[in-house]
C-alpha cells in the first residue's frame, strides 16, 4: 500500500512516520509512506499558499491552486488515483471500521488543512470524503494524518510481529480489550490474577472474553450493540446487569 500525506509541515510527520513499528515497516518496504508540500506547487511567486476569507472573517485559508496540482503529482505518480481523504473537524469521525476500510485501498492520500481550513472548491473538485479524530478543533490535519496513516498501515500484512494481533484489540470486534499484565508476578502489593497463570487455556480464554465483556460494558455499553455476541457473552453480560 501507497500513502501519501499533503501538507504544509512534511517535516512533522515524517518525524513521526520515522519512528519505531510504522519506521520499520517503511524501512522494511512494506508500506509506503511519502510527505508532499503542499508550498512546492504554489505559482505565486511569493510562496504563499493562503489568503484571508472573502466574507471576512478570521485567520486565513489555504488556497486551491497548490492543493489541486500537489495532488496531480501524486496522481502522476500512482498507477490507480488515490482515495483522497480530507482531514476536518467537519467529516466523519474515524474509527477501527473506517480504518479497516480505508487499508482496503492501494493508494491512500491525505490532504491536512492548516490555518482555517482549504476553499471549498478544492473539497468539491478532489476530495472522496472528509474524517475527523474527534470533537474538537487542532491547529491543523497533521496529526490526524498521522493518526489515520498509524492506524491503517499497523493493519498491513507484515507490519505487525503477529499478523493476526490487531483483531483481537480494543475495537476490532466492538468489543474493548480485556486487561494485561507482564512481570513481575507482584507489584506494589498488587498480584496478576491467578487464572491467567493456571496454564488452563480454556478457563484463560473464558476469563479474558469475560473481562472483555465487562470492560465494554462498563465503560462503552454503546458498542455492545455492534458486537457479534454468542448466547453465552449474553448469559454473562444479564449477570452484570
Ligand atoms: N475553521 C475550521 C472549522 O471550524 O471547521 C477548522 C479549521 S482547523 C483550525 C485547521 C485544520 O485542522 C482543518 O482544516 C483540518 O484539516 C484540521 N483539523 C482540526 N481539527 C480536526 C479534527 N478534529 N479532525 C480532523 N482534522 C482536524
Amino acid at each position: 500500500m501507497r500513502i501519501d500525506i499533503l501538507t504544509l509541515f512534511p517535516d512533522m510527520c515524517l518525524t513521526v512516520l520515522g519512528e519505531s513499528i510504522i519506521g520499520r515497516a517503511r524501512e522494511a518496504g512494506l508500506v509506503e509512506i511519502n510527505c508532499h508540500n503542499i508550498r512546492d506547487y504554489t505559482l505565486s511567486k511569493h510562496g504563499s499558499v493562503d489568503d484571508a476569507p472573502y466574507g471576512g472573517g478570521m485567520g486565513m485559508i489555504m488556497q486551491a491552486q497548490p492543493i489541486y496540482d500537489c495532488f496531480a503529482a501524486v496522481c502522476s505518480q500512482t498507477t490507480q488515483r488515490p482515495h483522497l481523504v480530507y482531514t476536518s473537524p467537519q467529516g466523519k469521525v474515524f474509527n477501527q471500521e473506517k480504518a479497516v476500510e480505508l487499508a482496503k485501498y492501494e493508494n491512500l492520500a491525505i490532504l491536512c488543512g492548516h490555518y482555517e481550513g482549504v476553499d471549498e472548491r478544492v473539497i468539491e473538485e478532489i476530495v472522496d470524503e472528509e474524517i475527523s479524530v474527534g470533537d474538537y478543533v487542532l491547529t491543523g490535519g497533521e496529526l490526524p494524518a498521522l493518526i489515520i496513516a498509524d492506524c491503517v498501515a499497523r493493519m498491513l500484512p507484515g507490519v505487525l510481529p503477529n499478523e493476526d494481533a490487531f483483531m483481537l484489540e480494543s475495537h476490532y470486534s466492538s468489543l474493548l480489550e480485556h486487561p494485561q499484565y507482564t512481570r513481575p508476578f507482584e507489584w506494589r502489593g498488587r498480584q496478576v490474577p491467578d487464572v491467567l497463570i493456571s496454564g488452563h487455556h480454556a478457563n484463560i480464554e473464558k476469563w479474558q472474553r469475560e473481562e472483555s465483556l465487562k470492560r465494554t460494558f462498563e465503560r462503552r455499553p454503546d458498542l455492545l450493540e455492534k458486537a457479534d455476541l454468542t448466547k453465552k457473552d449474553l448469559e454473562y453480560l444479564e449477570t452484570l446487569k
